[in-house]
């Protein structure tokens, strides 16, 4: 039986193969490829990558994994400064969120965020909290303009060099401004299943749901979002769409249909009561796992604004430990479903072989 590992190094060959064809080529080679027909991933195997060092997953088995918060960002993309400029502060934070019991936190930024690698690094070492690097694009209003002129195959090339020269451990958060993916959008995730294919790490996307505001946003945007990875060669299992907690779906039924293909469903916008009311999204919460779904939920909050700092009075880094989590044991979820939802999804989603 072939091993993941190997499908996949063959799948770089492939895929440097082919390269020089052309980009239709590259894409229907990926989606023809050995990894469709390779047994999962033995998550044991792999590392979770932080800009520190490598972890065996079960060295974080301490404590929940955030796998969606920011360290590092300038929210709304464009600002000349936003809070998280003062890394003393952040690691001060980050400081508390290991008192509240924080084994990980996955930040979701990437250059075209302003997120700093270097002030991740800095952060990390001077709290004690492992932190996993993203890497990627984030949406259309905040490209740099040479990606109208690049391919996909291209953007994937470079993104590769990027994983490796800053250390990133997933692909994140890969997002669209609007209802519809946009040209430019397209090719970008394109570009970012490719890029998962080739490096094996896990990638989380950023929907535009508007809760219960009105809103023009297709209840399936998620769903076309993984279908734009995986045509290009990613791997369901390692994709986690975001943001799913904003879509306005009591039933969960997209959120259902997304772990039925093999993806992870992230309820990454916990105690944003502004989008939509807690109380709902533990209502879809808990259809979602009453469903049988508990092993393919997510939990983290997009930390990004300063009334969520604890030096503000806010609930701080671990407000989905501190405060989401407990509302789902109120509505019924059992001890053993929540910690498996915070501290052992999390390291089975960012758990990859490197190749
Ligand atoms: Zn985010």
């Amino acid at each position: 039986m072939i091993t993941r590992r190997e499908a996949l190094r063959r799948l770089s060959l492939t895929g440097a193969a082919v390269a020089v064809s052309g980009p239709s080529a590259i894409s229907a080679a990926f989606a023809q490829s050995e990894l469709r027909r390779v047994p999962a991933l033995s998550r044991e195997d792999g590392i979770i990558r932080t800009v520190l060092r490598d972890y065996a997953p079960d060295e974080l088995a301490v404590g929940p994994v955030l796998m969606h918060e920011h360290l590092s960002i300038h929210y709304p993309v464009g600002v000349a400064e936003h809070f998280t400029d003062d890394v003393e502060l952040m690691t001060e934070e980050a400081r508390l969120a290991v008192s509240d019991g924080v084994a990980c936190i996955v930040d979701g930024g990437h250059p075209d965020m302003a997120r700093s690698i270097d002030a991740l690094r800095r952060i990390s070492a001077g709290s004690g909290m492992p932190i996993v690097a993203g890497g990627g694009y984030y949406m259309q209003r905040s490209y740099p303009a040479e990606i109208a002129s690049k391919s996909a195959e291209q953007i994937a090339r470079e993104l590769v060099a990027e994983v490796g020269r800053d250390r990133l451990g997933a692909l994140g958060e890969i997002g669209q401004q609007e209802g519809e993916l946009t040209p430019d959008e397209q090719k970008v995730f394109e570009a970012i299943g490719i890029a998962q294919a080739l490096t094996g790490l896990p990638v989380f996307t950023h929907n535009a749901y508007t809760g219960r505001r009105a809103g023009t946003i297709p209840r399936d945007a998620g769903l076309r979002q993984l279908s734009a990875l995986v045509s290009a060669g990613a791997d369901p299992e390692s994709i986690a769409i975001g943001h799913m907690c904003c879509l306005d779906d009591p039933n969960a039924e997209v959120a259902i249909e997304i772990a039925s293909r093999g993806a992870w469903v992230a309820f990454d916008r916990v105690t944003l009561n502004a989008i939509m009311p807690d109380q709902a999204r533990v209502t879809m919460a808990m259809a979602f796992i009453g469903a049988g779904h508990a092993d393919k939920l997510l939990l983290s909050s997009d930390f990004y604004s300063a009334n969520s700092l604890k030096s503000r009075g806010g609930a701080g880094l671990a407000q989905t430990v501190t405060v989401f989590a407990p509302m789902l044991r109120e509505a019924g979820a059992s001890e053993e479903v929540v910690r498996g939802i915070l501290y052992d999804n999390p390291r089975r989603f960012l758990a990859f072989v490197p190749v």
